[in-house]
């Protein structure tokens, strides 16, 4: 048996950007709008692997967010010469929102970058299938099933 099971990226790419369960492909990552899943409700996969695990979404998500600014503000300016007060006006906020628009997607493309790097391992599906055991309440927290 081996001791990881590597998912090909382009299928991870694609579950993250359906917002599905990386290992499965099945289960919901989010029960509702920025509302995760602690464990995925088809296969009882966890997806936080460790304590601290999203701050690297935080990283995505600033960077999708600061590539998207920056092609917009070189839009502007080079093809449609705004001046800088009104795409600051335009482009802080819209930062802002699309920083909350984006979060979702940044956990998932997160999630996938690390199973890329680090494939769920035979103990993680083992985990997995102890986990499974459990069931998610309606806090998305798992509890016995009975
Ligand atoms: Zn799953």
């Amino acid at each position: 048996m081996a001791a990881s099971t590597r998912i090909p990226f382009r299928q991870l790419l694609g579950r993250a950007l359906r917002l599905r369960c990386p290992v499965c492909g099945d289960g919901r990552l989010f029960r509702g709008y920025l509302k995760m899943n602690d464990v995925c409700p088809d296969c009882g996969y966890v997806h936080a692997r460790e304590g601290g695990y999203w701050l690297g979404a935080m990283y995505v998500n600033y960077g999708v967010v600061v590539a998207v600014s920056m092609a917009a503000h070189l839009v502007m300016t080079d093809s449609f010469q705004v001046p800088v007060t009104i795409q600051m006006a335009v482009l802080v906020p819209g930062a802002a929102a699309l920083v909350l628009l984006f979060a979702p997607w940044a956990r998932a493309l997160w999630l996938a970058l690390d199973l890329m790097f680090d494939p769920p391992k035979q103990e993680d599906h083992q985990r997995a299938v102890d986990r499974a055991k459990l069931v998610v309440n309606e806090d998305g927290e798992p509890v016995e099933r009975t």
